[in-house]
């Protein structure tokens, strides 16, 4: 059994059984019987039946919210708008089947067409930061598409997966279309990635699991999204709204305890304005509120367990100064609070490794060529944000950073509509919006000689 652990009170709150390469092999046969007939309902059955699971999802939404935000630690009013993501996300996809659209392409002698078809059975592993959306960003796509699913949720989370599975049956997605085997990566991980059968990897996780799916992936030369990790840039220029910028910061970066692949962990700041922001991100940091996931007021939650916060700890070392830092609750969980460094330059490895923790380096800096040289300076390349008073400047600066999803003068990230992957060791290919499809189907050009 897999004993899942609540990080705020480091406690056992579920048992689930432990899933292995034989599990894995049965759900993989289940996922290949179940495919013919699943890619040929007909489109808008297969929509409504997307439809369907968005709305019991829907129905469903305040007790997965609980769920998530006790097993991943995360503040609840974080967690319901991720279930609220969730939904979203099912209901985009499910207009995706009646809108797979090939060409018809000028030749000689004949027609020619194309189509987009589905893979067969899709290996799904996803990480424990964002356990339901990660899940649903690749599984809405890749069921709209019409392919059936083998999902290994990460065994520190597996409970919100477990729920979507039961949740999909009920809302009469046929058996075997989606499986969900809660076990180790080394081992259901590494068998999906193997699996002769199973056709595409869409993988969430860190760069070094990744390089390792990719290498796995070429013995059977399997489609492969990799989602990877970040150091990504937070700029401020001088003639941006400092105050702006500094309230934003934080969540920028301790959302989700840090535990957030577009944490701007590295706050570039134009020299002149590092006093002034140094500041404001003091007062905000000092009066984020740590604390019980599933008290209203929370904005910070726990680490994820006690090994990620040696982890954690593990940055502040000799090369830096703690500038300051929020508060934590007394007592058990896997408390860290956030912290800010004092300004240090982008060669510590606070500012190169991906700390996956509430620690964020600022880095001043002297100009727009200074400031993108710095945000490029790193292996990474998923995220980031611009904030200027310069919209010309801004968009200059958004263009030559090499990363996937930027954003100027806000933090977002992530929208169901919209493509969202890194650039570099970031990863490879999108997920959301339309691009996601791309990466579920494979063309199939079709010529009909006509004489
Ligand atoms: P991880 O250690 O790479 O694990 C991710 C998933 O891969 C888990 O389900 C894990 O299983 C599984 N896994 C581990 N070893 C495996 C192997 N040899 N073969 C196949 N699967 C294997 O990542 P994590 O610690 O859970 O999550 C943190 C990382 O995810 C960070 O680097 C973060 O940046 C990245 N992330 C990226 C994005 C993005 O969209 N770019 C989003 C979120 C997170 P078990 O843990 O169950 O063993
Ligand atoms: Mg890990």
């Amino acid at each position: 059994m897999i004993e899942v652990v609540e990080p705020a009170s480091a406690e056992v709150m579920a048992e689930v059984p432990r899933a292995g390469a034989e599990d894995v092999d049965d759900a993989v046969a289940r996922a290949k019987e179940a495919f013919p007939g699943w890619r040929a309902i007909a489109p808008g059955e297969r929509a409504k039946l997307l439809h369907g699971l968005a709305d019991a999802l829907g129905e469903r939404a305040s007790d997965l919210a609980v769920l998530e935000a006790r097993n991943a630690g995360k503040p609840i009013a974080d967690a319901r708008g991720e279930i609220a993501m969730v939904v979203d996300c099912f209901r985009y996809y499910a207009a995706a089947p009646e809108r797979l659209l090939g060409q018809t392409i000028p030749v000689g002698g004949g027609i020619d067409m194309t189509f987009r078809e589905p893979l067969g059975v899709v290996g799904l592993i996803v990480p424990w930061n964002f356990p339901l959306v990660i899940t649903s960003w690749k599984t809405a796509p890749a069921l709209a598409a019409g392919n059936t699913v083998v999902l290994k949720p990460a065994e520190l989370t597996p409970l919100s997966a477990i729920e979507l599975e039961r949740i999909a049956l009920d809302a009469g997605i046929p058996e075997g279309v989606l499986n969900v085997v809660p076990g180790p990566g080394s081992v259901c991980g590494r068998r999906l990635v193997e699996h002769p059968d199973v056709a595409k990897i869409a993988f969430t996780g860190s760069t070094e699991v990744g390089r390792g799916i990719a290498a796995g992936a070429a013995g059977t030369i399997k489609r492969v999204t990799l989602e990877l990790g970040g150091k990504s840039a937070n700029v401020v220029f001088a003639d941006a709204d400092t105050e702006a910028a500094a309230a934003a910061a934080p969540l920028a970066v301790f959302g989700n305890a840090g535990q957030d692949c577009c944490a701007r962990s590295r706050i570039l700041v134009e020299r002149e304005a590092v006093d002034d922001f140094m500041a404001a991100l003091e007062r905000t940091v000092k009066s984020m509120v740590v604390g019980d996931p599933l008290d209203e007021a929370t904005q910070m939650g726990p680490l994820i367990s006690s090994s990620h916060r040696e982890t954690v700890a593990s940055f502040l070392d000799a090369e830096t100064r703690v500038a300051f830092r929020g508060d934590v609750p007394e007592g058990p969980g896997f408390w860290f609070p956030p912290t800010v460094l004092e300004p240090t330059t982008n060669d510590v490895r606070a500012a190169r490794e991906e700390i996956f923790g509430p620690v964020a380096a600022v880095i001043p800096f002297s100009g727009e060529a200074e400031a993108i040289e710095l945000a490029n300076d790193t292996i990474y390349g998923l995220s980031g944000s611009i904030w200027c008073g310069d919209g010309a400047r801004a968009l200059r600066v958004a263009r030559a950073i090499d990363a996937g999803v930027l954003s100027i003068n806000s933090n977002s990230s992530v929208r169901v509509s919209t493509p969202f992957g890194g650039f570099k060791q970031s990863g490879v290919g999108r997920e959301l919006g339309p691009d996601a499809l791309d990466h579920y189907t494979d063309v199939k050009n079709v010529f009909y000689a006509t004489g």
